[in-house]
This record gives structure tokens, C-alpha cells and sequence, in this order.
């Protein structure tokens, strides 16, 4: 009898699955959006031009640290910074998406820090160069499990500590985009699809993590996550 021939010439990778609040399902993550300078505060101290619209850039979906894991420090940095964000998981897809219709797209949100090897962004900022090696290097996007949600998106506060000091601490009200207009704006330069997740930029307040610091993020009334860097 002839052996079957498998589909594939190696083993296929994983899918990312990201655990759902009080569900016994999981997530399976297609790719990860983020928005960079959604809140004002945060493009200034980023240098930012106070009219310059926000826009996106991207993860891959195994950067994804799953909860309650610890997060490696990175290669071939030495500015290792922290990005506290709110993290939209959509179950639904579509192209030019209107902002009315935009929250129909969502499952539910979650809690996730940004990671970004600050000085390889900035060096590649200086020679006009993509920014992938400064955010979506390995071990990039730690993140809470998601919380189902349906109805006006969350409001609240948004922190970060490192070590117990406080860090960032603002309100995800403050965003220059809002989510709709966030899933709309996305939905004018790719066809979105169930699975895929937006981190929705961070407020001010960035810095440095180092090996052994115990990093703490809460979105109010989405999730915490936590985790050590070793
Ligand atoms: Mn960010």
C-alpha cells in the first residue's frame, strides 16, 4: 500500500492561539496591526509632528507571548522599551469597512505591551529604513488572554508599572483614532479577516525594561498581564 503523501515538505508551523477569557476555546491569531502615535501625548514625546495622522505598521502572529509567560530579553539591543497598548481581536474581516459598521467586526479585546528595540527603530527611522527589526523581532507582543466584548468599546484607564513604578498611566478614551475609526482606517489598506488583532498604540509614558525587571499592565475592565524579563 502506498504511503500517503503529506501535504506539506515540513512540518507546517503552529497556530498562535491566544486564551479567551472564561472560554475553553482559544483565539488563533492571523497577524498582528499595531498603530503607531494613537495618542497625542505619546507623539510628542516621540518627537512627533502634532498633524501627522497616526498609521500602521506590523507583528508577525509568533511574536505573541501567551499569559503568564516571561519574555526573553532581546538580541542586539541595549534600549529595550515597554508599550502599554489596547489590543482589539477581531472575529469578523472585510475591506473599507465604514467606522458604524466597524465594531461589528469585533470579538473582543485584550491587554498587550508593545515591545520595541529602541535603538534599532531609531536607527532605522534615521536611514529610512522598514522598522521590522526594531518591533517585530521574537518574543514582541506579551498579551493578556481576551475578553469577549460586545457594545461600546473600553474606556478606562491604561497602565503600566516596572517593578511597581508606575510608568504609564492614562485612559484609553485619550486615543487620537478611536477603535472604529481604527478597524475603518486599517480596513482602507488590507482586507482584514477573522483572527487578525490590532494593537492600538500607546500612551505616553515609554521607557526602558531591563533583564529582571517584573513588568505589570492592566487595561480597566480587559485584562492584566504580567510578566519577568530574563
Ligand atoms: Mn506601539
Amino acid at each position: 500500500m502506498a504511503a500517503k503523501t503529506a501535504p506539506y515538505v515540513i512540518d507546517p508551523p503552529a497556530v498562535v492561539a491566544v486564551p479567551v477569557e472564561g472560554a475553553a476555546g482559544l483565539f488563533p491569531v492571523r497577524r498582528i496591526l499595531c498603530v503607531g502615535r494613537n495618542y497625542a501625548a505619546h507623539r510628542r514625546e516621540m518627537g512627533g509632528d502634532d498633524r501627522d495622522p497616526p498609521f500602521f505598521f506590523a507583528k508577525p502572529a509568533d511574536a505573541i507571548v501567551l499569559p503568564g509567560r516571561d519574555v526573553a530579553y532581546p538580541p542586539r539591543t541595549s534600549n529595550l522599551h515597554h508599550e502599554m497598548e489596547l489590543v482589539v481581536a477581531l472575529e469578523a474581516g472585510g475591506a473599507e469597512v465604514p467606522p458604524e459598521r466597524a465594531l461589528d467586526l469585533v470579538f473582543g479585546y485584550a491587554a498587550g505591551v508593545d515591545l520595541t528595540r529602541r535603538d534599532l527603530q531609531n536607527a532605522a527611522k534615521d536611514k529610512g529604513q522598514p522598522w521590522e527589526a526594531g518591533k517585530a523581532f521574537d518574543q514582541a507582543a506579551p498579551m493578556s488572554a481576551i475578553r469577549r466584548w460586545s457594545g461600546p468599546p473600553p474606556q478606562g484607564r491604561i497602565r503600566l508599572t516596572v517593578n511597581g513604578q508606575a510608568r504609564q498611566d492614562a485612559s484609553v478614551a485619550d486615543m487620537i483614532w478611536n477603535v472604529a475609526e481604527v478597524i475603518a482606517e486599517a480596513s482602507r489598506l488590507w482586507r482584514l479577516a477573522p483572527g487578525d488583532l490590532i494593537f492600538t498604540g500607546t500612551p505616553e509614558g515609554v521607557g526602558p525594561v531591563l533583564r529582571g525587571d517584573r513588568v505589570e499592565g492592566e487595561v480597566e475592565g480587559v485584562g492584566r498581564l504580567a510578566f519577568e524579563v530574563v
